[in-house]
């Protein structure tokens, strides 16, 4: 720091005694033949402010008495002023931010002082005429006047390559993820349709398989002995359970396959299930209350299996001493209805809160309570679908409350 000082110091001295002009004109000479170094070292200096700023406090109190003692002299406070006014509208002009205007002030502000306290009373010392010195003052300040915009130009070009190289690598990065994104989606399509294939075309064997063990059962019975007819029982049990397994997963996978929305009134919706679920209801003493329901713009069928699973399920993980009761409510919540299931049942321990969701996840035995373990995840794909999303809150042996989203309007994009 000091060298180059010292460095440019000697070289203004020759042009003490020239016209102001010519004298502006050698140090703009010499400016250029050093102004690129200069403004490296400079920049560099703007950029890592942090250590700049630990530079200046390092600055000898001499020098600032100095500053004080030459500032009316040299009017620095107003040209100062107008070099900032510059800095600033071309700092506006460059789009940059306030918060980085804010840093640029204080490097800017850094360099300028540095530079003055330092250079001032060096000249002071190794000057002893008093018109040489002001003469020299003012063309340091004229120095500044030029160096100090170019600085600030280069230090504003080089930021504004750094922020548009950074623009150029998140445009890059954009790019990537949407192909990840197209890919993925892509693969799921391809798995969705294996899902379908495979559960399609194992529901012919498994057909045969379970219609010959109903032959075989009902034709030999009476010949088998009590182990072959435990054995048979039980192939039977498994094969009806694959059966069912298999037709969730081709239902899974069909899943959105319907694209044609229409308006659901949700309150006859819920009406028409509970008379479908009637003997259930009616076996099981359910008590099953609902608040006034919204008319929702939805996948009808889909709609009507999520509401079917949400019940079935409220009834059929009822607490063995107590009545199953179901509430069902909505709440508008501006930009989408929050709908909510909340039963008496037996509950859900937290760390399976999301593992529920997932195909094939069970939490019981078939002997304790029946099921295939697919019903939650339609639940959760219907809702993707919506756009909405589910989650599950609730306390083992006190009940459990499903809740939903349903956006009021969707976005049709993410929707094809
Ligand atoms: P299934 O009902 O065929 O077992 P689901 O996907 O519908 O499959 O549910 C997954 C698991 O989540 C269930 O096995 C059960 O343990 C739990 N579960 C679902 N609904 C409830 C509920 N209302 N109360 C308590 N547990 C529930």
């Amino acid at each position: 720091m000091k060298n180059k000082y010292t460095f440019l110091i000697r070289n203004l001295k020759p042009a003490i005694s020239e016209e102001d002009s010519r004298c502006l004109q050698a140090y703009h000479n010499f400016f250029k033949d050093k102004q690129k170094e200069l403004h490296k070292w400079l920049i560099k200096e703007l950029v890592n402010h942090h250590d700049f700023g630990n530079l200046i406090r390092s600055l000898s109190n001499e020098a600032l008495e100095m500053q004080n003692k030459y500032s009316q002299q040299l009017q620095y406070n107003a040209i100062f002023k107008d070099e900032w006014d510059d800095f600033i509208t071309y700092q506006i002009q460059q789009g940059i931010t306030y918060a980085q205007m804010d840093i640029n002030f204080y490097s800017w502000y850094d360099v300028v002082s540095l530079a003055r306290n330092w250079m001032v009373p060096k000249l002071v010392k190794e000057t002893k005429d008093e018109a040489d010195l002001l003469a020299v003052l003012g063309g340091m300040n004229r120095f500044f006047d030029i160096s100090m915009s170019i600085i600030a130009e280069s230090y504003l070009n080089e930021k504004q390559s750094i922020i548009e190289n950074q623009k150029k690598e998140q445009e890059k990065i954009n790019e990537r993820l949407h192909q990840a994104m197209l890919a993925m989606e892509q693969k799921n399509q391809e798995l969705e349709q294996f899902a379908y294939i495979a559960s399609h075309d194992l529901q012919e064997p498994l057909r045969t398989v379970s219609s010959f063990i109903h032959l075989l059962k009902k034709k030999y019975m009476d010949e088998l002995d009590e182990k072959a007819n435990m054995y048979l029982n039980q192939i039977s049990n498994s094969s009806e359970r694959m059966v069912a397994l298999i037709n969730g997963l081709l239902e899974y996978s069909r899943l959105g396959n319907q694209k044609e929305r229409g308006r659901v009134d949700c309150n006859a919706l819920i009406s028409d299930l509970l008379l479908d679920l009637d003997q259930m209801i009616k076996e099981t003493q359910a008590i099953i209350s609902i608040n006034e329901m919204p008319e929702l713009e939805v996948y009808p069928a889909q709609f009507k299996l999520l509401f079917q699973n949400l019940i079935t399920n409220a009834i059929k993980f009822r607490q063995p001493d107590l009545d199953p009761c179901l509430h069902i409510s909505t709440t508008d919540k501006e930009d989408h209805w929050e709908f909510c299931f909340s039963d008496n049942g037996i509950g859900i321990k937290k760390e399976y809160f999301e593992k529920i969701f997932i195909i094939f996840q069970r939490l019981h035995t078939q002997r304790e309570y029946q099921g295939s373990g697919i019903g939650l995840s339609h639940c959760k794909k219907i809702i993707e679908l919506h756009q909405g999303k589910i989650w599950v809150e609730s306390q083992v042996g006190k009940g459990s409350k499903f809740y939903f989203t349903i956006p009021k309007s969707i976005d049709h994009e993410k929707a094809t």
